[in-house]
């Protein structure tokens, strides 16, 4: 007990020199992105999460952005997979396959001391999926390994003080998941994970377009008006864009104009259902902490905050003050980082 003790402060106090041997990395192994942070040089890897996979030999043909740029577009025999689904990870092989490349690629060059890794995991993840999580990166050749939950990395990202005593509500609109999470002590006191997140949006825009004008659209098209006119509370200008499709009847391209409130009316469902999750938390959240988060008010993180007017429409709805993080598609990844360098800290949190 006390060798361990003392090898653990020996350990502690040669960190700052042995890292300058190996770059300590922090991922954030989300359901659309996949982000890596390496100590002293910030973000490195900023990529979706998808694998082409050649189906004939089972090789990797393309990870991340070039993946990705495959998709729907690839011969018969290449198949462009999104390992991780709804907060989940769907395919294991192939999600071990993409972290021990985004691994390698964060590792510029070949170190003497093999790095510590922090990775961030859905919030739903099973202990038997965590264990796989770690273990795929210990292959990749870790030294050590924490598994965090991703509601608390969001909220460390964000700056809150989640070690003091006190309410935090963040809320992490993701791709796969919409992530509530009341935080205080370095511990959750409440949480909750909904299916209803950016992907959401996008197959309800898809399926929109589809029932008013018989047009068909790809996800992508659909993300891309989601991005640029998609709104959850009235906008002050309004917004139109000319999106190009297969007509459903016709069969031959066709081009329609939609405008922000027809976009609204596609979102209201998901949106709505992001609010209830808030109130719900609210409404659960032990009153002492209730009253921390009424003064602190409402976090957003996540691809998610950033649809136009979604912190209005959550403050119309709540009565709270709502902050957006300052970059709310890499708070994850950052918090990650932060707790890179404190250990005291990490090894509070670490759920494996
Ligand atoms: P994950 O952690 O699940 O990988 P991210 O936090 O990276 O997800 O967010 C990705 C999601 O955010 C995608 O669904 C993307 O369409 C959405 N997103 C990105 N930018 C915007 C934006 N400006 N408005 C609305 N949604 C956005
Ligand atoms: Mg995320």
């Amino acid at each position: 007990m006390r060798f361990d003790y003392l090898a653990r402060i020996s350990l502690d106090n040669l960190r700052p020199l042995l890292s300058l041997f190996s770059a300590d990395l922090a991922i954030d192994l989300g359901t659309v992105n996949t982000r890596v942070y390496a100590q002293g040089r910030g973000i490195v890897v900023n990529e979706p999460s998808a694998v082409a996979l050649d189906d004939r030999t089972g090789e990797v043909q393309a990870v991340g952005k070039e993946a990705k740029e495959m998709l729907g577009r690839t011969p018969a025999h290449i198949r462009v997979v999104r390992p991780l689904k709804n907060g989940v990870i769907a395919d294991f092989k192939v999600t071990e396959k993409m972290l021990s490349y985004f691994i390698q690629k964060a590792q510029q060059r070949r170190t003497l001391v093999h790095p510590r890794i922090v990775i961030s995991a859905p919030s739903e993840i099973t202990q038997v999926e965590k264990r796989a999580v770690a273990e795929s990166a210990y292959r990749a050749k870790a030294a050590e390994v924490h598994v965090v939950e991703q509601a608390m990395m969001a909220a460390i990202g964000a700056g809150l003080p989640v070690a003091e005593p006190g309410g935090n509500l963040v809320v992490d609109i993701g791709g796969g998941t919409t992530d509530v999470a009341v935080i205080s002590l370095s511990g959750i006191v409440y949480s909750c994970s909904l299916r209803i997140a950016g992907n959401h949006m996008d197959e309800a825009i898809a399926n929109y377009l589809k029932r008013k004008y018989n047009l068909l659209i790809g996800e992508r098209t659909a993300e891309q008006i989601k991005i640029e006119i998609g709104s959850a509370y009235s906008l002050g200008k309004p917004l139109t864009m000319e999106i190009k499709g297969r007509g459903l009847i016709e069969g031959v391209p066709k081009t329609v104009t939609v405008d922000d409130s027809e976009i609204r009316e596609a979102l209201s469902e998901s949106v709505s259902t992001i609010v209830s999750a808030i109130r719900m938390a609210l409404e659960r959240t032990p009153p002492e902490l209730s009253a921390d988060i009424s003064d602190r008010g409402i976090v957003l993180a996540g691809g998610g905050a950033l649809l136009k007017n979604l912190d209005k429409r959550i403050r119309e709805e709540t009565g709270l003050p709502i902050c957006i993080a300052d970059d709310p598609l890499c708070c994850v990844v950052l918090g990650a980082g932060k707790i890179l360098s404190d250990f005291k800290l990490l090894r509070k949190i670490s759920i494996e």
